[in-house]
């Protein structure tokens, strides 16, 4: 994919505009929403940290937060339903 094609596919997270000022702790944040979450909606430690690692080996993945679909990578691993939107996981 040339660079300008692949910068225009890029997706930022709209969550840094509104929050700039306020430290967020994305683990602290994460968990309490995967504690909000049913029991059946939750992916389980197994499937997160699969997920997880392919994330780390991702060239979309930009210190934490997935460029296709703008989402922290940590967020989207949470729900079991939750997809890669370039399908490297499910
Ligand atoms: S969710 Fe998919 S595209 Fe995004 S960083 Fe993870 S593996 Fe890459």
């Amino acid at each position: 994919m040339e660079d300008k094609e692949r910068t225009e596919k890029l997706r930022f997270c709209r969550l840094c505009d509104i929050f700039k000022d306020i430290p967020l702790d994305i683990d602290k944040d994460a968990e309490r929403l995967y504690n909000l979450l049913d029991d059946k909606e939750k992916a389980g430690d197994e499937l997160i940290n699969e997920r997880l690692k392919i994330c780390s080996a991702c060239d979309r993945n930009s210190q934490g937060t997935c460029l296709a679909c703008g989402c922290y990578c940590i967020i989207r691993s949470l729900k079991r339903s939750a997809r890669c939107p370039k399908k490297k996981w499910q």
